[in-house]
């Protein structure tokens, strides 16, 4: 099977793997116990902290473990708002193309009487500065926006907007889930206050992540109690930590090498689908975007039947429509980006990773070949 589904998670690397399976066995104390095995769990915590903070260039004590990007972008939104209601700001601006549990939030945070505007995105997929400008105003405590979409891979312009959210005295928070590990941005390198990331989309583990909070924002913790400096209560994850900075210290040693391989391998990617027939067509392409992502349509081959039809032909990828009672929902990405919803049903995502070979991809196009030129050239026909 190739897969090519590293934006929904990654294959956790032989080395998260083998550090969490030795913390499961030795480091299994807890590391608030003031006793010797409690002491050498508390300074491995310690020892991770700062191994994951060199990789996102931050400072150990900017840094909090949390469960996950879900959990570091609800403590950075309830957070930051919190704040910002201490200096008379009470509004939320968001993108409209935002992860759906953040989506989520902003809905119950409306229902609860909170003013959330959602700025919009252009038909390539990149985001409207211009809306940006007029709804970034003096009343706003928290700006929030991913680093780049998962769905399309474009990057979001985060140095205008941190511009745009500074100049008015708001936070800015990235959800840079999507950037490890595909992207050179660091934490020390931006101007943003709160940076939020998670161990499962950079072959760590799921359910383990972080919260950078910038040093001397006394951000509100999500939930009380006395770990993480107050800041996150709960017993710490460690395996799953340590699993976290064991994958961050493998991502940074080949992140430049990474970066041009993934590079590679999207343009034969691409390269190879679109000369198959001018029915395919790949979204964001003229925008900046993540090494690893491309979001394409197969003329309007429903995503649920060329999802089915890859598998069979040993390839997993999937696509930005939602599930739910109702049935399939079209992805509010490309909704969002102006798609008709028929259009936006046809959609999937390939997303590669480092373990991804060339031939994986040379099989990807020949397996599009077989499996979905012939229902391409029916629909051809039929449109005729
Ligand atoms: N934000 C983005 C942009 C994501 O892609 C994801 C994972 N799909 C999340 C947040 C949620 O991350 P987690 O699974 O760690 O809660």
């Amino acid at each position: 099977m190739i897969y090519l589904d590293h934006n929904a998670t990654t294959r956790p690397c032989p080395e998260a793997i083998e550090e969490m399976q030795d913390a499961l066995r030795t480091l299994w104390a807890n590391p608030s116990s003031t006793h010797t095995a409690g002491q050498a769990a508390r300074g491995a915590l310690a020892d991770a902290r700062t191994r994951v903070a060199r990789f996102l260039g931050c400072q150990g004590t900017e840094l909090v473990f949390t469960s996950g990007a879900t959990e570091a972008n609800h403590m950075a939104v309830l957070g930051g708002l919190a704040l910002g209601r201490t200096r008379g700001r009470t509004r939320l601006v968001l993108s409209c193309i935002e992860h759906p549990a953040m989506l989520a939030l902003a809905q119950r945070l409306r229902a609860e009487g909170t003013i959330v505007d959602l700025i919009p995105v252009q038909a390539d997929g990149s985001l409207d500065l211009a809306a940006a400008e007029r709804l970034i105003g003096a009343d706003v405590a928290l700006v929030s926006v991913m680093g780049a979409n998962n769905e399309t891979g474009v990057c979001m312009p985060l140095a205008a907007l941190e511009q745009l959210a500074h100049a008015v005295g708001a936070l800015m928070h990235v959800d840079a889930t999507q950037l490890a590990g595909r992207s050179e941005q660091r934490f020390d390198a931006s101007g943003a206050d709160l940076w939020s990331i998670s161990a499962h989309k950079l072959h760590g583990p799921k359910g383990v992540g972080a919260l950078v909070v910038r040093k001397g924002l006394s951000l509100p913790a999500l939930l009380c109690g006395r770990q993480e400096r107050q800041r996150r209560g709960g017993t710490e994850n460690l395996p799953g930590i340590l699993g976290f900075a064991a994958a961050a210290e493998r991502a940074s040693l080949t992140l430049a090498a990474d970066l041009l391989h993934l590079q590679d391998l999207q343009a034969r990617l691409e390269r190879g689908l679109l000369a198959l027939s001018p029915q395919v067509q790949v979204y964001g392409r003229s925008c900046q975007r993540l090494p690893n992502t491309s979001c394409l349509r197969f003329g309007l081959l429903d995503a649920d039947r060329v999802l089915a039809r890859l598998e069979r032909a040993g390839v997993l990828a999937s696509s930005g429509a939602a599930c739910s009672a109702g049935g399939t929902q079209p992805s509010h990405v490309l909704l969002a980006m102006g798609e008709s919803p028929e259009r936006a049903k046809a959609a999937i995502r390939l997303s590669t990773g480092r373990d991804t070979r060339a031939e994986d991809i040379e099989q990807v196009i020949a397996a599009v070949t077989g499996a979905l030129l012939p229902l391409l050239a029916d629909e051809a026909l039929a449109a005729a």
